[in-house]
């Protein structure tokens, strides 16, 4: 596989598309959003730099990575050639459920279509297309430039050979590939979005502040990063939509999202993204500063 085209250019769009240019395979980044296109180029480009800086990227590898890249608005024009696609759109069921009807209508009828999705169910993206066993999960990390595993999630229909082929290509991408099954959250948000969860429930509850919430899990249990800045990282609103599906999929209450993440993300307060979550985001500074509204 050398032509690979990436559906969505937010958070992990990018990253997704970071990585495979770097790796010498020709990216085509694909969003209906304009804006996010040149967003993320610049963030790619950015991103290269301070691997330059670092001297873990030469300058001309940086160059021939960015020469990798191109651009586009729509799916119909943008994967008429692509070997692979990973889509990264918004986790939204009934978008994932469209795109991949669209993609089976405009990809080569050989080409492997991927989804990035968090939770959602990998046999019911399948179903939108006529080509199921060509379908499974490739589940980044966040910041996919950075982290090193990728969770393939087999759907009830995908062939092993496809499966193989992915795994081989994670390690090209020098990722640690790690095969899993298809089930709400499937392992990496199966654990980590009830802890989250259960962070945001102990903030509710008034049992500690922001601060002090984060201070214990990173200093008690050697977690790099407190739940509440990484629900942060994360985007408040991908939260929210990994719970709904653990809440529906397993019918559990343990799974409900916690009522502040709800209503944070119904006014607008999506963490990093937006500027505000749990802690305020000021471009260029690295200062973690909790949000007045929860001093
Ligand atoms: P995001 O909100 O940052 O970006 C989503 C992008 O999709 C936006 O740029 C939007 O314009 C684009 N988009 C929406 N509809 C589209 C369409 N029809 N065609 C093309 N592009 C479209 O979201 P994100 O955080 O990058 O998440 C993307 C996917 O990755 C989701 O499925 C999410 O669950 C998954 N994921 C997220 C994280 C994370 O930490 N944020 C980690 C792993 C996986």
């Amino acid at each position: 596989m050398k032509k690979i085209a990436v559906i969505g250019a937010g958070t992990m769009g990018n990253g997704i598309a970071h990585v495979f240019a770097q790796n010498d395979f020709q990216v085509n980044l694909i969003d209906v959003s304009q804006e996010q296109l040149d967003k993320a180029l610049a963030t790619i480009g950015k991103n290269m730099d301070r691997q330059v800086a670092k001297g873990s990227l030469t300058e001309a590898a940086k160059q021939k990575a960015l020469s990798n890249l191109t651009t586009n608005t729509t799916i119909a024009d943008g994967v008429k050639d692509a070997e692979l696609v990973v889509e990264a759109a918004t986790e939204n069921i009934d978008l994932k459920l469209k795109i991949f009807h669209q993609l089976d209508e405009a990809a080569p009828a050989s080409c492997i279509l991927a989804t990035n999705t968090s939770s959602i169910s990998i046999t019911k993206i399948a179903a939108a297309t006529k080509r199921p066993e060509l379908v499974i999960g490739m589940h980044f990390m966040n910041p996919v430039p950075v982290m090193k595993l990728v969770e393939i999630i087999n759907g009830y229909a995908t062939k092993r050979e496809v499966t193989d082929s992915i795994v081989e290509l994670s390690k090209t991408l020098g990722k640690v590939p790690c095969v899993v099954n298809d089930y709400p959250g499937f392992i990496a948000n199966r654990i980590l979005m009830p802890m989250i969860n259960e962070a945001i429930y102990s903030l509710y509850e008034g049992v500690a502040g922001v601060q002090e919430i984060d201070t214990v899990m990173k200093l008690g249990m050697a977690h790099p990063m407190g739940p509440l800045q990484l629900a942060d990282f994360i985007g408040l609103d991908v939260c929210l939509s990994i719970l709904n599906v653990l809440y529906q999929g397993f019918g559990n209450q343990k799974y409900a999202p916690c009522p502040l993440l709800v209503n944070m993300v119904t006014a607008g307060f999506k963490g990093v993204k937006s500027g505000e979550g749990f802690y305020t985001y000021t471009p260029g500074s690295k200062d973690l500063i909790v949000s007045s509204r929860f001093k």
